[in-house]
């Protein structure tokens, strides 16, 4: 089994698709663990990112 991150994203209203600090795009259908990520860990690269003030 994976290692799953929690990333940190903004949710884009146009689209739905969630645009994460670290670069990656989450289709609206992966979204909503997004939000709840109870068991995972949050991926460091986007924790990084939002250090650094990110944006
Ligand atoms: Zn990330």
């Amino acid at each position: 089994m994976a290692t799953q991150y929690a990333h940190i994203g903004k949710k884009s209203w146009w689209s739905g698709d969630v645009k994460t600090l670290c670069g990656l795009i989450l289709p609206s259908d992966n979204a909503k663990s997004l939000w709840f990520p109870v068991f995972v860990k949050t991926c460091p690269d986007c924790l990084a990112v939002q250090k650094n003030g990110g944006k």
